[in-house]
């Protein structure tokens, strides 16, 4: 049957092996794919009104280029675990990139503004609002708030018009969820600094302009900040390949061997870990905000796809078991929406406490699972395939659920505020006793 290589001999394939797949439209007549973006159909308890006229504008701005340049090309790109260049100048001229930072050609937005963007963003696709957290509000906000002057004016306004990209390198293979132990170094020579080390799932590196990137300080052990370029002499970046999710999105592995960074480079702001927790804080609100997204999106999906696929001679939408499934869901996502809200309000009123956005980064994805999850079950066999959405979303929120602090971790932070006990570290072991 089969050659040493594996395939198939040719007098058992048939005469239409190998063709391609038949166009989804065409396979699927019944119902509509997401590359004709279904109607935002979420907002059932009017939250929109919750925003500013402002907010409201770039909330509308952000959902059309999204349903309009992303949608069509989003299956494609995401099966060949590409990310679509072509569409950074549209989406650098949407003018989020920045986000919260003030000046040097950043929009200066407010964070309920940058929020409800990124969920524009995520609603469509994952792997989008993924690239531009890490470049906006890890990468560019780390320079915002930890860099020089001459750092912020060089590096910033090409970066909020991504004309350039940044990526935000801190984990480690050895060190994930104990990203403050790691282990990668910055030895002082003249005129700069010395890296050494490895950095794994770092998100854009494979192509980024600019490299933020954590290391050790061998001489005061703490953790320090650096820019590095693209192309530096000893600097390589590889795409982790076979990702189940995000995977437009080009997570690498970085190798650090001898990179040379000038005195400029280092981050004057950031001199132990405890430095990032500023950058960490708005991120997180940022991170708690795509599920979110992602589930208004698997709502608007499923919403449409119930009332065109029929069976049993009416559409699914009809059968009691399905509305259950989609009212939860809808239900679900009020409720998310109202917590990410009240997160951007405590953040906006000097209020929010590292507990608070953790607690919200868990929960938000805990129920978007259950809310993707319940939309795959309501499309049936369209619910693994990317084309109808859902599949891909289904997917793109297992990372989302990892990364930011994994859904435990983010627990914890809460839960060591909320006792005043830390329970990161496992108690010590005892000795077994008969008692
Ligand atoms: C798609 C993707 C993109 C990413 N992008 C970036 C990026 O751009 N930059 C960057 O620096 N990092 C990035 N990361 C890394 C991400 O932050 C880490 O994957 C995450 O912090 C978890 O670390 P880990 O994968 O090593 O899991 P581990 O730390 O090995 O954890 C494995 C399991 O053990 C649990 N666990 C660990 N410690 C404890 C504990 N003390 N108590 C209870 N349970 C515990 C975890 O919750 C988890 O369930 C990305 C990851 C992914 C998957």
């Amino acid at each position: 049957m089969t050659d040493k290589q594996g395939n198939l001999a040719k007098d058992v394939k048939s005469s239409y092996f190998g063709l391609p797949a038949l166009d989804i439209s065409l396979a699927f007549p019944q119902a509509t794919p997401a590359s004709v973006f279904p109607p935002s159909v979420s907002d059932y308890f009017q939250y929109d009104d919750l925003l500013t006229p402002v907010e409201q504008d770039h909330r509308k701005k952000v959902k059309e280029f999204m349903e309009k340049e992303i949608a069509p090309i989003m299956t494609e790109y995401w099966e060949k675990a590409e990310f679509p260049f072509h569409v950074l100048p549209n989406l650098g001229a949407l003018r989020i990139a920045g986000g919260t930072i003030k000046g040097y050609g950043c929009p200066g937005m407010s964070i309920t503004g940058n929020a409800i963007a990124i969920a524009e963003l995520s609603r469509v696709d994952a792997s989008i609002s993924t690239l531009m957290i890490v470049h906006s509000s890890l990468a560019m906000l780390t320079i915002g708030l930890c860099g020089s002057e001459e750092q912020k004016q060089k590096y910033l306004p090409s970066l909020a018009q991504l004309r350039t990209v940044a990526c935000w390198a801190l984990t480690e293979p050895d060190y994930g969820s104990d990203a403050s132990s790691l282990k990668s170094t910055a030895t002082k020579v003249d005129g700069g600094w010395v890296l050494n080390g490895q950095k794994r799932w770092i998100g854009n590196s494979t192509f980024a302009d600019v490299l933020v990137v954590f290391a050790r300080n061998t001489t005061t052990n703490q953790i320090n900040g650096f820019i590095v370029k693209k192309d530096a002499p000893g600097l390589t970046a590889t795409k982790i390949e076979n990702k189940i999710g995000l995977r437009m999105v080009q997570n690498g592995d970085i190798l650090l061997k001898g990179v040379f960074v000038s005195d400029e480079d280092k981050l004057p702001g950031v001199n132990s870990f405890q430095d990032t927790s500023k950058v960490l804080a708005v991120s997180r609100v940022m991170v708690a905000w795509q599920p979110i997204g992602i589930s208004m999106g698997v709502y608007d999906m499923c919403h449409r796809y119930l009332k065109e696929r029929k069976q049993f001679g009416v559409p699914l939408a009809s059968f009691q078991i399905n509305q259950e499934k989609l009212v939860r869901m809808l239900g679900n996502v009020q409720a998310m929406v109202l917590v990410g809200w009240r997160l951007c309000k405590l953040y906006e009123s000097e209020k929010m406490t590292t507990g608070h956005a953790s607690m919200a980064k868990a929960w938000t994805t805990a129920k978007a699972r259950e809310t993707v999850s319940l939309g795959r079950e309501l499309l049936g066999g369209n619910g693994i395939l990317a084309d109808f959405l859902v599949g891909k979303a289904f997917c793109d929120l297992e990372p989302i659920y990892t990364f930011e602090g994994t859904y435990d971790i983010n627990c914890l932070v809460t839960g060591r505020e909320v006792t005043g006990i830390s329970s990161f570290k496992p108690a010590q072991s005892v000795q077994l006793s008969r008692m």
